[in-house]
């Protein structure tokens, strides 16, 4: 799978994900990262590419041109490679609908994702009509930029590839893989400052144990997010 990320800040993703699992995935070839500098289509030889917003207020907005230009460019060498003439166009914003596992599931789909950061106000409506097709926003907060949520995409897709985690086993019993949050976990010693391992853990029992392990999934639900709780009690319990 191959990210595409437009930025004004290359660096700052590519070094962020240059280490641990996405690193590796990189490095195999499983996934690649690229980011292209959005400045590298500015118009001026400052290459600036923000300006006052019409219509007055704080702050600057990142020009149509430069992220149009980028955008095709970057369109151009996925059709070289035989990928699609349109591709997904996922950009960052707290105006976006809110990420989670499900929309990484199907992002992981793709072939080609392009990735959009903004900066300062954001970019030029006319722009994201030109190209976006999902705004996405990694929660209910205003960042400076749009790089650290492209990051945290390309990180929950890239562990959905086949390959990427040493076992494949190890994205399907998480939180929100069936709707619910995960289970607590215990590793050695088996005693810690005076607290134990729950002994269900220890029996080798495996009903047991899933058993306990989808009771403590629900009470930590219905305690950490009694929205999910709600949503899996309606799907559970309809017939
Ligand atoms: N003026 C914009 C608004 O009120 O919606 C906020 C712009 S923000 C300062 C600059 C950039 O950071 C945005 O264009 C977006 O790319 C990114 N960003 C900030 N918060 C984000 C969030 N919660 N989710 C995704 N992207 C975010």
């Amino acid at each position: 799978m191959r990210f595409h990320i437009m930025t004004l800040f290359p660096d700052m993703v590519t070094n962020g994900l240059s280490e641990s699992i996405t690193g590796r995935a990189i490095e195999s070839g499983l996934i690649e990262v690229s980011a292209t500098d959005i400045r590298d289509f500015a118009d001026n030889k400052y290459r600036h590419v923000d300006d006052y917003t019409y219509g007055g207020g704080a702050g600057m907005l990142m020009q149509p041109g430069p992220v149009v230009d980028c955008y095709e460019s970057i369109c151009d060498g996925i059709k070289e490679r035989g990928g699609k003439d349109k591709p997904r166009v996922l950009y960052m914003t707290p105006a976006g609908t809110p990420f989670t596992q499900s929309m990484a599931e199907e992002f992981a789909k793709e072939e080609d994702l392009v990735i959009l950061c903004g900066h300062y106000e954001g970019i030029d409506e006319r722009a994201l009509e030109l190209i976006v097709t999902d705004n996405v926003s990694i929660g209910d907060f205003v960042l400076t930029g749009g790089e650290l949520p492209a990051m945290m995409i390309v990180d929950a897709v890239s562990r959905l590839i086949p390959g990427v985690l040493g076992c494949d086993e190890s994205a399907v019993y998480e939180s929100f893989y069936d709707g619910l949050l995960e289970y607590p976990q215990y590793t050695r010693p088996k005693e810690y400052r005076g607290m134990e391992v729950p002994e269900v853990l220890l029996s080798g029992h495996h009903a047991n144990i899933e058993k306990w392990r989808h009771e403590q999934a629900l009470l930590r639900t219905r305690e950490r997010r009694p929205d999910l709780y709600e949503a899996y009690m309606k799907d559970h319990t309809k017939q």
